[in-house]
């Protein structure tokens, strides 16, 4: 039954007793079941595409990846941290999918931080590199500017690599007691971003969110069912600020420390590719990578094609990789690298973005971007490389 058949035996159910024409007309050998699962809900929809287009299995990256964006470690706040993924099982997935290096990070300050550092990085030479992050909960107190850039200073000696900032900056960190949220780019952080600038570490920095989060969860919203899964992931209303103030307040950042690599994480503003290339055009520190977003990079493929070969030297791989089963476009394992790989090397067509029955980010399937051997090298591991001061 076509489309206009279905809608007027809707509408003739609907609205008359009389009989409607596709009724009228059918045979009477014609299938007049009622569609099963006529209550449907549309969390329980599944529907399977009826495309035959090639489907190319891609089980190792064609050049060795340096995943930028992991998270093997967790802060448990106060310093400490904990393992979320035994290092012997990434070393078992790296082999297997061609993964060199794996950048943890999430690997806190202080004692918690030596232990991330001596367990991978340590332990592992060249297949982990750890990252440190500031310790937010001395934001407020006097003296914190000095404190926060002796502190990055001390991570350095102790190993780590680059400096991580969760969106914690910008939509959670408040001012103790006035509970005023404190801006990204706030001059407290300017002998921090200086500090880890000197001392070569990288920035890697998450900035806003995707856009429907800070919409109404209704159902204009592209991301209901996401939002719906995790409610705490919504910044409609309140005080926050808009996406666009976030991403300028992070611009004033890169424009005020020029000499600070910034790799700006989940393509800064994938869903504004054009505003992206904006910023890559007037930040020549800026980066990106490319984690968790290969849902919005493979639902425009000739603008993100175009946004790879002309920023080919400024695009890192990272995935986002966690341990965590409710966000399955980021679950660690051999499925979620087969999808990135396929996304990068091949021009397959409408497949799905992450291992999961349903599209968890939205509802839509992506396309690949048949990228060049020279791009795919560069963005697999060279581009990372340098930035954290591994030999390519
Ligand atoms: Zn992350």
């Amino acid at each position: 039954m076509n489309r206009r058949n279905w809608l007027a035996l809707s509408a003739g159910a609907l609205f008359g007793p009389k009989p409607p024409l596709a009724a009228q007309q059918a045979p009477s050998s014609a299938n007049t079941q009622a569609p099963q699962d006529s209550g449907l809900s549309v969390e329980q929809y599944q529907p399977k595409s009826m495309l035959h287009t090639p489907e190319t299995h891609v089980p190792r990256a064609r050049f060795p990846v340096i995943d930028f964006h992991t998270h093997i470690t967790g802060t448990t706040g106060g310093g400490g941290i904990r393992f979320r993924m035994d290092p012997a099982n990434c070393l078992a997935v790296m082999d297997r999918k061609n993964i060199r290096t794996m950048v943890n990070l999430t690997g806190g300050n202080g004692d918690g931080l030596r232990e991330a550092i001596a367990k991978l990085q340590t332990a592992h030479p060249g297949r982990f590199m750890v990252f440190t992050e500031p310790a937010w909960s001395h934001a407020s107190d006097a003296g914190y500017p000095k404190y926060q850039a002796d502190q990055v200073e001390d991570a350095h000696r102790a190993g780590a690599k680059g400096l991580k900032v969760l969106k914690t900056l910008g939509l959670f960190l408040r001012e103790k007691g006035a509970g005023k949220l404190i801006a990204i780019d706030d001059r407290r952080f300017d002998p921090m971003w200086e500090a880890v600038g000197a001392l070569k570490m990288p920035v890697a920095i998450h900035t806003s969110d995707p856009e429907a989060f800070f919409l109404p969860i209704d159902r204009f919203n592209e991301r209901w069912e996401e939002l719906h899964a995790h409610p705490s992931w919504s910044f409609h209303g309140k005080d926050f600020p808009s996406n666009r103030q976030l991403q300028e307040a992070r611009r004033n950042v890169m424009r005020r420390h020029p000499r600070t690599q910034f790799v700006c994480l989940h393509v800064a503003d994938s869903e504004d590719l054009a505003y992206v290339s904006e910023c890559l055009d007037s930040h020549p520190n800026m980066h990106v990578d490319i984690a968790a977003r290969i849902g919005e990079l493979g639902r425009q493929p000739r603008a993100a094609r175009k946004f790879f070969d002309k920023y080919q030297d400024r695009i890192v791989f990272g995935t986002d990789a966690s341990a965590d089963a409710s966000t399955p476009q980021q679950t660690f394992g051999d499925a979620l690298y087969e999808i990135y790989y396929r996304f990068l090397e091949t021009e397959d067509e409408y497949f799905d973005y992450a291992p999961a029955p349903v599209p968890p980010q939205g509802r839509w399937r992506i396309y690949g971007i048949g990228l060049s051997e020279q791009v795919q090298r560069k963005v697999y591991g060279a581009n990372a490389a340098r930035l954290i001061g591994l030999t390519a």
